[in-house]
């Protein structure tokens, strides 16, 4: 990665310029660093990290927007950013929440594990669900969001502290510490009648070992594989007819395909969350030059939660 200075833009016709506030730190940012492409091109290299912010509109040029709106979309690691109102660059925000909440558990984290939750594992009362990643920003809300919805929840995270976290915080039924424990066995032990959800963060060994213990019917949601995204070659999962044994539906899904149905899922967060029945953690990094090693600790596990970077002080 290149540090880059030059003079700030100047919005053309059409456009608005935006003053960055906040970087969303996404494992997917670092797929997008892959030379291939994946779900959406790979970022040309001398291109601005593509990543979702949130900012303010500080010039316009264009009557979707006015100067002080509240703007989110792929503004990308940089301190401004033009915008126009084409698909897909930045939507105003109504006045209201907290911006780190916007960026968090109402944005694409937990927006992610709403859809993956209810829609792709269509969690129901009795339901075992287990899920990885579960000290993270997205499963650290699946786990809240199917225990409301009346599953038994089992976290996978890679501490003792995480688990304590998920568990006695987060109200998570058990949680395996998958850096000191055997995660087969302790399926086994913890899901004597199998898995029946199980919501896949991180993919490799771990999924591996849940494929070992579903219940017959299980449903798997494939919400991300971090253990891949830095490996040179992808891990192998090798217990693919145990999908056919027990007459199992893997599913993947991106959230990229719910923007439609986003309000649906920040208005069935909102109770939760402002009653307190969902809890989540964000830490805030300042500075935009810490934005690399802020994305490197999602890979080392160094956090817990949602991790965003604080380019400025303009939406505080
Ligand atoms: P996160 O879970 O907050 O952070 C990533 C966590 O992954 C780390 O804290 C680390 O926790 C764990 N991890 C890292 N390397 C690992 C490995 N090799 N094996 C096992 N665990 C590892 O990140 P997030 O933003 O909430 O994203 C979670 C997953 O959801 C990612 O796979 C992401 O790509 C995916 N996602 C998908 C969508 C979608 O539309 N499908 C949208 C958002 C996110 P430990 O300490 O527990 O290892």
């Amino acid at each position: 990665l290149t540090e880059v200075t030059g003079p700030v833009p100047i919005p053309g016709d059409g456009e608005a310029l935006v003053r960055l506030a906040y970087l969303s730190i996404d494992p997917t940012n670092r797929v997008w660093m892959r030379e291939e492409d994946s779900y959406l091109p790979a970022i040309p290299i001398g291109d601005v990290v593509r990543a979702a912010g949130l900012g303010v509109v500080v010039e316009s040029r264009n009557e979707a927007y006015a100067v002080g709106d509240l703007v989110m979309g792929l503004l990308g690691w940089q301190d401004f950013a033009i915008v126009d109102s084409g698909e897909a660059t930045a939507q105003v925000i109504p006045p209201g929440l907290a911006p780190t909440d916007i960026l968090s558990i109402y944005g694409s984290t937990g927006l992610t594990a709403w859809f993956g939750v209810h829609d792709v594992a269509a969690v129901r009362e009795g339901d075992v669900f287990v899920v990885s990643g579960a000290a993270g920003g997205v499963g650290s809300v699946a786990g809240q969001l199917a225990r409301l919805a009346g599953a038994r929840v089992i976290g996978i995270a890679g501490s003792a502290e995480k688990c304590r976290w998920v568990t006695e915080d987060l109200g998570f039924d058990a949680c395996i510490d998958y850096k000191r424990e055997d995660v087969g066995a302790r399926l086994a032990e913890l899901c004597p009648d199998g898995i029946d959800v199980y919501f896949d963060n991180v993919g490799g060994a771990i999924l591996d070992a849940a494929l070992a213990n579903l219940a017959i019917g299980a449903r798997i949601a494939l919400c991300g594989a971090i253990s891949s995204y830095t490996a040179a070659e992808p891990p192998a999962v090798r217990n693919t007819f145990e999908l056919v044994s027990q007459r199992a539906r893997m599913e993947g899904f991106l959230l990229l395909d719910y923007v439609d149905r986003f309000p649906e899922a920040v208005m069935g967060l909102l109770p939760h969350v402002l009653e307190g029945r969902i809890r989540y953690a964000v830490e805030v990094v300042d500075g935009l030059e810490r934005a690399p090693e802020t994305l490197n600790r999602l890979f080392t596990g160094d956090h817990t939660g949602k991790l965003l970077v604080r380019v400025s002080d303009v939406a505080d």
